[in-house]
């Protein structure tokens, strides 16, 4: 057999089994089995003695004795083996549900057994239930490191175990003959990677864990390195074969606009960005550019003033955002800094009038319109530009990577491109996530911003709270009150929002209070949010629907109920709508009083920083990788199985670089034909996805 060999053949399989094995891991062939890696080991070298037991949380462990008592207890559903064992240090009740007859029937008082298994304390003495048997001579066999395999539903409905599949593996491991190694053996030879015969008899049966996580690290390499060597050959597909506008202009646009219309001097660090992209827009390349900077950094100044290039030459400009909230107040604000020059800007969202969108439609294709700043609309076909140069994604993350793709169909020439993100990730993450990426970071607030000050408050607090809210509003600023969001239940959000509302306006006599959620219709929303934004009311009430990029420099106060209910992330966001302007602003979490200490520890997080990087690692820290991993690894165009795209950054580094060297030497892998290979077989669904930008 080789490792092409159809799996239904391996000794233990059969028709049945290669079938449940197919589709539960998607497994045809021996090769097939064996990339189906443990998660972890267990080691079944030592013996353990069962005085030394102690602790509440034990692992999987083995003890050597024998039998001192065994005895069928119960009737029926209800029968179970019960048996003492010793190991002459002390003893353990042994507990079996299934199988009593069979068992009762193997287990001799003279044979010394060594039994595998999870010890518990139970009344006072120690229990194991259910656990491997072997004798002395079988267990010896077992020695050493042993895989533990994932294991799904559909594989244990089939009874197919763990260990089951640990002996299929060692019987795979028998058939390595011919197996082709997919990584090229000068990466091997250079990164000193285990050859992959090698890798995989020490992945399944490693003698120690050293030898374990060095096959574990080659997998890994192997995975992250076709993903790199895919990204970074189609991206230089794309530099070497798509043009871009090249704008080797500044002009009335961007000149007047900086001499007479900008409202406050540009901090450095915009500056910087602004000089980065102005030299990547006239490359004659197609930009792909990723913009960071933290929440109230002023990122929309920047896409502004970019998009100002872009008019000096002749195109056009497009700026999407996640919410029509959020798209209306960019153009409202952008309007009010570009209208004094003479820039056509307008607006295009769900809601927009049938009349009014013709409109759009009909300047877009005659030119007339400079700036279109919009939600999904600006993606629908209808949407012609006559030369569309340049376009803005704000917040990122809540657009699909098709999205993106539509957009950019919508030119002849690719439009440049910036991605404008609060969400702090390492550039090469971004870059295996989001294509070949350059990335612009924002790291200054503007000058004179007080840090927010935030705080942990409980519902016996709640007087104190108001009487805050109080004394900020008679100074007449102006106050965000939100409430979670609780998607399952649309109505109870409603009606606890209503509640909110209603409470608040009671609370609040003399002030005027407006209300947003996401059930509301377009057009209510937008008076609700200008009430608010003008200034003529004081109080928002609202959920997270402000969440994202809402600028009311004024408002000084972001309560936030049941803050125990958010995400980190989601509370930094929330935070960043107030500490706008230049006097001290205040958030406060509101919580239920009995959290677990988990939950508080998140919540003193924010009460601890400010910073969103570190809130954002403190996150990742928290929830564990897997959360934004999931999210990430949904932009990837394969499934990783053993490489994190979370803390595998460094490895991801390494293959990178590696993939940049293997096609430097072989631009069109001719040299290396299974590589080529490799590549189509996993990636040939992709192809679109790679030209994305
Ligand atoms: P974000 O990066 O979160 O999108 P915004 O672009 O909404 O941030 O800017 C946050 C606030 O800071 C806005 O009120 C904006 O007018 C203001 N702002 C932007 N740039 C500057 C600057 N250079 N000096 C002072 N205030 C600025
Ligand atoms: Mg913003």
């Amino acid at each position: 057999m080789t490792p092409e060999s159809d799996i239904k053949y391996l000794k233990g399989v059969g028709p049945q089994r290669a079938e449940t094995l197919r589709k539960e891991l998607g497994v045809t062939t021996v090769g097939d089995l064996l990339r189906h890696y443990p998660s972890t080991y267990v080691d079944r070298s030592k013996i353990y003695k069962i005085s030394d037991l102690q602790g509440s949380e034990l692992p999987l462990i083995q003890i050597r004795g024998r039998f001192v008592s065994a005895s069928v207890q119960g009737e029926g559903f209800k029968q179970r083996l019960v048996c003492l064992f010793s190991d002459g240090t002390g003893t353990i009740e042994v507990v079996w549900f299934r199988g009593v007859k069979n068992i009762r029937e193997r287990i001799n008082p003279d044979t010394t057994y060594v039994l595998f298994g999870k010890p518990t304390e139970y009344n006072h003495h120690w229990q194991m239930a259910h656990p491997e048997m072997d004798t002395e001579a079988a267990a010896e066999s077992q020695k050493g490191l042993r895989g533990v395999y994932p294991l799904t539903e559909g594989l244990t409905r089939k009874n197919i175990t763990s260990r089951q599949l640990h002996n299929l593996m060692i019987a795979a491991l028998d058939n390595l003959e011919g197996v082709k190694d997919p990584l090229p053996q000068e990466v091997i030879d250079s990164q000193h990677l285990m050859p992959l015969a090698e890798a995989l008899r020490a992945i399944h049966k490693p003698a120690n864990m050293i030898e374990a996580e060095r096959a574990r690290y080659r997998f890994k390499f192997e995975e992250l390195f076709f993903l790199e060597l895919n990204i970074v050959r189609y991206s230089r597909h794309r530099s070497q074969q798509l043009l871009g506008h090249r704008f080797d202009r500044v002009g009335d646009f961007f000149n007047r606009f900086y001499k007479e219309c900008l409202p406050f001097p540009l901090t450095g660090a915009q500056k910087r960005v602004i000089k980065e992209i102005r030299a990547d827009m006239n490359t004659g390349r197609q930009m792909n550019r990723l913009l960071q900077g933290d929440v109230g950094s002023g990122k929309t100044l920047v896409a502004l003033l970019t998009m100002l290039i872009a008019l000096d030459n002749g195109t056009q400009a497009c700026m999407m955002a996640p919410t029509e909230i959020l798209a209306t107040q960019h153009f409202e604000s952008l309007s009010e800094m570009a209208g004094q020059i003479g820039v056509n800007i307008r607006l295009l969202t769900g809601s927009t009038p049938k009349r009014e969108r013709d409109e759009i439609h009909r300047q877009l294709l005659d030119g007339s319109l400079h700036i279109l700043i919009g939600t999904h609309a600006v993606i629908e076909d209808a949407v012609q530009f006559k030369n569309l140069g340049y376009v803005v994604i704000d917040e990122q993350h809540r657009f699909g990577v098709a999205q993106r793709a539509r957009l950019w169909q919508k030119a002849s020439i690719a439009p440049h491109v910036l991605v404008m993100t609060a969400t702090p990730i390492p550039r090469t993450l971004a870059m295996t996530v989001y294509g070949d990426l350059d990335v612009s970071v924002i790291d200054e607030l503007p000058p004179g911003r007080k840090p927010v000050m935030t705080v942990l408050r409980f519902d016996t607090q709640r007087q104190k709270v108001y009487d805050g809210i109080h004394r900020q509003l008679l100074e007449g600023r102006q106050a965000y009150i939100v409430y979670p969001l609780i998607e399952e239940t649309d109505k109870l959000e409603a009606r606890s929002l209503e509640e909110g509302y209603e409470f608040i306006s009671h609370l609040f006599k003399d002030f005027r209070v407006a209300m947003v959620h996401g059930r509301m219709k377009p057009a209510d929303k937008d008076r609700q949010m200008e009430l608010f934004a003008s200034g003529k009311a004081h109080i928002l009430v609202a959920t997270t629907v402000i969440e994202v990029g809402v600028n009311v420099p004024n408002a000084s106060v972001m309560l936030i109920e049941n803050a125990e209910r958010f995400g980190l992330s989601q509370l930094h966001q929330l935070r960043g709508r107030v500490g706008r302007g230049a006097d001290q602003s205040f958030c406060i979490l509101m919580s239920k009083p009995n959290i677990s200490t988990d939950t508080r520890k998140r919540l003193e997080i924010m009460t601890a920083t400010t910073d969103g990087f570190i809130v954002a690692e403190e996150d990742m820290k928290l929830r564990g990788p897997g959360d934004i991993e999931g999210t990430m690894q949904s932009g990837l165009p394969i499934n990783l199985k053993v490489a994190s795209l979370v803390s595998d950054t460094q490895i991801m580094e390494i293959t990178r670089a590696e993939a940049i060297k293997l096609l430097d030497a072989d631009p069109h892998l001719i040299a290396h034909p299974d590589v080529a290979a490799t590549i189509s077989k996993l990636f040939d669904r992709s192809m679109d996805w790679a030209r994305i930008s």
